[in-house]
């Protein structure tokens, strides 16, 4: 049995991702067959393995799940904390069915985690538990180019998805596409540029393409644009981080609350994500920045008033208990499962407008999608024979400027236009584009359904129609 979930006898994670779903379905024409069909997880795979580490052998165990198989590869993150257990890869599995569907990356639905404290091993003993966890999913084709696809999630990054890829190669050295069997890996190893900024990437593009919807913003109180906003942020891992920088740095938000592990900084003026970055990698934490108020108890930040809340850490973090006390009239869910069913219900009667995860955190497998299909097309992103292209241009550049200057034309190549057509679409200019054209056309669809359908209270309810009306199309066209 999973742990029920520990604040105020909440359901556990699963159960509230199947609340959520259960109050989408209950508004569509679904047969119940069907409705079952897509709600359940096909199948969750526990492995325990030993590996001789520092002199003794330790067990770990980790978990591999598969929610739906309406198209394949499935996809999904494997996450690596000690609080990983069955009913959460379940519940993130589910997730990952109904987000691919809802920015219609064509896969289904998967995720795993391994029980393991990440910073209690050194980094040649992550790479023996890495490979050894990797060997037993990729030995029954949970790790797979055309079957399962991993990818990073909290606790791992692109030095795991490198393990992966190499394990998974030794052990199919004839597989042409061995290396589209896991995605999020380093460019030098088959990686695509922006794959590591692209969840919080997404993260901002959600942000800008929901204050394109005046009537969307009207429903958080919301006017003008994101410049000046003051933006809370719970977690400066990779998506938090990159989500508050990209948000600062282009968009001029105010970040004024950063919560961590170990407590929350605070200021009215604004904190240098880059800075406290910094700071937590020299010292471990946020306790003893200088240039903030430090709450050591970063509940009291998570409820202070802001423009926009941003949980992207764990699930289950604002719940029942806390919900009544939140104070920004919106939340985009950056993390996973942030709000328990019991919350979100809260905050919609609060009028708090919250971007459900399974879009507002879709950047990450959406360019994964594209490193995969990079891998399997075995080639080059971006602009093709671009050093030969490169002296052609130049040498266009060069004599435009010259008969200008012969003929007192008085012709002037901005060097704007002259830096992008001498580099012409790079790999990550395509990347962004991309990510940006996804993210705005799923918020589309999204929203669509929240202004058209009465009956319809929330963007997270819109998001589920959308993402289950396309699974279950998908089933009736191909069968179970
Ligand atoms: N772990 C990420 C997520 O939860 C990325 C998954 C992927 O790229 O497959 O969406």
């Amino acid at each position: 049995m999973a742990d029920a979930h520990p604040r105020n006898m909440e359901p556990t994670f699963r159960e509230s991702v199947d609340i959520m779903f259960n109050r989408a379905v209950a508004l569509m024409d679904l047969s119940p067959g069907l409705e079952q069909k897509i709600r359940v997880c096909n199948a969750t795979y526990t492995v325990r393995f030993g590996v001789r580490l520092r002199g003794t052998i330790h067990t770990f165990t980790g978990y591999r799940s598969v929610h739906s198989e309406h198209m394949e590869p499935v996809k999904g993150g494997i996450r690596y904390a000690m609080s990983v257990n069955q009913d959460e890869v379940e519940a993130l599995a589910a997730l990952m069915t109904y987000k691919c569907a809802l920015v219609e990356t064509p896969f289904g639905g998967s995720k795993g985690g391994l029980c393991i404290d990440p910073r209690q091993w050194e980094e040649h003993e992550l790479e023996q538990i890495t490979r050894r966890f990797a060997y037993e999913l990729a030995k029954r084709d949970l790790i797979h180019p055309a079957q399962n696809v991993p990818a990073p999630d909290m606790g791992t990054s692109e030095r795991e998805m490198a393990w992966i890829a190499d394990q998974y190669r030794r052990m199919n050295t004839t597989d042409i596409n061995a290396n589209a069997c896991v995605t999020g890996k380093p460019i030098n190893a088959g990686g695509i540029a922006g794959r590591t900024e692209a969840t919080g990437r997404g993260v901002q593009y959600a942000l800008r393409e929901f204050f394109r919807h005046p009537d969307d913003m009207k429903a958080a109180g919301m006017t003008g644009t994101l410049s000046g906003k003051r933006v809370i942020v719970q977690g400066l891992g990779n998506v938090g981080y990159h989500a508050a920088k990209f948000l600062q740095e282009e968009d001029g938000c105010i970040i004024t609350g950063i919560l961590e592990r170990d407590g929350a900084l605070y200021s009215e003026h604004g904190l240098d994500v880059e800075a406290v970055k910094q700071w937590i990698a020299n010292h471990g934490g946020v306790s003893g920045y200088p240039q903030a108020n430090h709450h050591a108890d970063g509940s009291d930040v998570l409820e202070t008033a802001c423009d926009i809340l941003i949980p992207a850490a764990m699930e289950g973090v604002i719940n029942k208990e806390n919900a009544p006390r939140i104070k920004a009239p919106l939340i985009i869910e950056a993390a996973n499962g942030p709000i328990t069913a019991g919350a979100d219900e809260i905050l919609r009667d609060m009028g708090v407008v919250i971007i459900p995860d399974m879009y507002a955190n879709a950047g990450g497998v959406t360019v994964s999608y594209f490193e995969w299909v990079k891998n399997l097309s075995h080639i080059r992103f971006g602009r093709m024979q671009r050093r030969q292209e490169e002296s052609r241009h130049e040498l266009l550049v060069t004599e435009l400027e010259r008969l200008s200057a012969d003929r007192g034309l008085g012709w002037e190549l901005s060097p704007n236009f002259k830096d992008r057509y001498l580099k012409g679409a790079g790999e990550l200019e395509l990347v962004r584009s991309g990510l940006d054209d996804t993210m705005r056309t799923a918020y589309q669809a999204m929203s669509e359904v929240w202004r058209e359908r009465d009956d319809v209270k929330d963007l997270r309810t819109a998001a589920y129609l959308v993402s289950i009306g396309r699974v279950a199309s998908s089933y009736r066209a191909k069968g179970l």
